[in-house]
Formats: structure tokens, C-alpha cells, sequence
């Protein structure tokens, strides 16, 4: 057991909460299903999520992400509900995790990034495997097809991927704007939800988000949503390799939610500090 789960367990009550207390929505959010040599925190191996996915389904009611939305605005909500997304739009969402969210019926919304699509960049994180020829994003024909999945739907996120914070009035309302337009046109549906990168976001990006006519935004902030939840800014928890059955069922029930909560603290005041002395300035 990794220190991360010992301090869950810590963190609990010494039973399991009710199901009532629980109650809400909770989003999961996920990168990439693939298998690399080494630890990355964005990666979850396919076998492990198909572990992840059965500990689910056995545990929880799971919903699309509009449908988990839908039932927290109609108010009272007497039993937890959890949603899956996933940021950046790799190529491993179509090959890999489809089939397996498929077999369990797991629904899930897809966040992209349209110049990723393009293949004009990927993700800084996987610049090398791009450079040694490998594909890491969906381009737009195989975004098609993931659309065309049953219980699968694609949100934007962003033209490239910026820290949104540092960017211009001008250049933030167009990675909003803009991406929404350019994803809505090249799948022909609808772009309801916003993602934004690396969870970077304050009043602004908000008011730029609910302008452009999305139904709601994700953010990184940890925990569950509950009714009288803060749409431009849902809740999401991430899960990575290290969730074996035990820790990810810890996770449903929100036993990592405080530790998360006291990294997302020192997160947003890192964001704040550097935003403060870049506004107007380009990506770094
Ligand atoms: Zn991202």
C-alpha cells in the first residue's frame, strides 16, 4: 500500500459511509489508457482500468457527464452517481479505453484540444514520443469515430492547450470561443463542455466560458459536486496507475478528497503568482 492510500485510510472514518452521504456526483478524470515502461502519473495501464471499471460498475450508478449534471440540477440527489472523462485527446482513448468503458457500458466525455487533432502539436508531456514518428492525439477523422460510440461525447479543450490565466483577453476568448466553433464544425454536433487546461482558471475564464454558450465547465478541483454545485467549475478526481481496487475504492467514497484538497491550495496559489506577472505574455 503506497503512503498516498495509508493516508486516505487515515483520513477515514473507521466505516464506511453511508450511501446518503455520499450522495452527488463524482467526476473521475483520467488522461491516457496505455502501457509505458516507467510511472507516469497521466497513465493507467489497460488492465488496471479494466480492474478500475469493474470495482465501478459493482459500486456505483455511473452517468454521462450531462445525464450526472442533469440529475444534480434537478436537485434532491439520494445516492452518489460518478461520471468518466478524459483530457487531451489521445489516440489510446480510441484504442484502448473505448473497448473496455464499452464492455462495462461506461459512458464517457472526451476533452480535446483542436491543434492536437490537427497533429500540428502534442501534449508537451509526449513531445518525444512525436518526435520518434509515434501518433499521441486522435486526429480528427479517428475523433469522429470515438464520437460515434455509444455513450461517448466531446468536449473542448482549448486551440492549444495555454495556461489560460496568462494569456490575453483576446487570446483567452479565442481559445474558448474559438475551439468550441472549430470542434462543433469538424464532428457536426454540438460542443457542450469546456475543460479547462491544467485546471488554470479564475473569474474571467468563467465569464468567458458561460459567453461562448457552454452548458458548463471542468475544472481540477477535487471532491464531489453536489446540488447548488458551481457549474463552470465541476469537480473532478483524478485517477492514475496507483489505484489498485482497494485505493480507487477509497477514492469513490472520498477518502483521498482532503489530501487533494490541500494540493489544489498550493496549486491555485502557484497559478495566481505566475499569472499575476504574465498576463499578456505568450505561452511558456
Ligand atoms: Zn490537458
Amino acid at each position: 500500500m503506497d503512503i498516498r492510500t495509508i493516508l486516505a485510510c487515515a483520513a477515514r472514518p473507521l466505516t464506511a459511509p453511508a450511501e446518503r452521504a455520499l450522495a452527488g456526483l463524482r467526476v473521475l478524470m483520467y488522461h491516457r489508457i496505455t502501457t509505458l515502461p516507467h510511472y507516469d502519473q497521466l497513465v493507467v495501464p489497460p488492465e488496471r482500468f479494466a480492474q478500475q471499471l469493474a470495482v465501478l460498475t459493482r459500486r456505483r450508478r455511473v452517468v454521462s457527464l450531462a445525464d450526472g449534471l442533469r440529475a444534480l440540477r434537478a436537485g434532491a440527489l439520494r445516492e452518489p452517481l460518478v461520471a468518466v472523462t478524459f483530457d487531451d485527446g489521445y489516440l489510446d482513448n480510441l484504442e484502448e479505453a473505448a473497448p473496455i468503458l464499452q464492455r462495462h457500458g461506461v459512458p464517457a466525455t472526451v476533452f480535446v484540444t483542436a491543434d492536437f487533432c490537427d497533429q500540428r502539436t502534442v501534449h508537451p508531456r509526449y513531445a518525444h514520443a512525436a518526435t520518434g514518428g509515434g501518433q499521441v492525439h486522435l486526429n480528427w477523422q479517428q475523433l469522429r469515430r470515438l464520437a460515434d460510440v455509444p455513450g461517448f461525447e466531446i468536449g473542448s479543450h482549448t486551440l492549444s492547450h495555454p495556461y489560460l490565466q496568462r494569456l490575453s483577453d483576446e487570446q483567452a476568448r479565442k481559445e474558448v470561443q474559438l475551439s468550441r466553433d472549430r470542434i462543433a464544425q469538424e464532428l457536426g454536433k454540438p460542443v457542450r463542455f469546456f475543460c479547462y487546461p491544467s485546471g488554470d482558471m479564475g473569474q474571467r475564464e468563467r465569464e468567458l466560458v458561460a459567453a461562448a454558450g457552454y452548458d458548463a465547465a471542468v475544472s481540477v478541483a477535487p471532491g464531489r459536486n453536489r446540488p447548488g454545485f458551481d457549474r463552470w467549475a465541476i469537480r473532478r478526481t483524478e485517477v492514475t496507475a496507483r489505484d489498485d481496487e482497494r485505493a480507487f475504492a477509497l477514492k469513490l467514497d472520498g477518502a483521498f478528497d482532503p489530501m487533494h484538497a490541500l494540493l489544489h491550495v498550493r496549486r491555485q496559489r502557484r497559478f495566481a503568482r505566475l499569472s499575476a506577472g504574465q498576463r499578456g505574455g505568450t505561452r511558456p
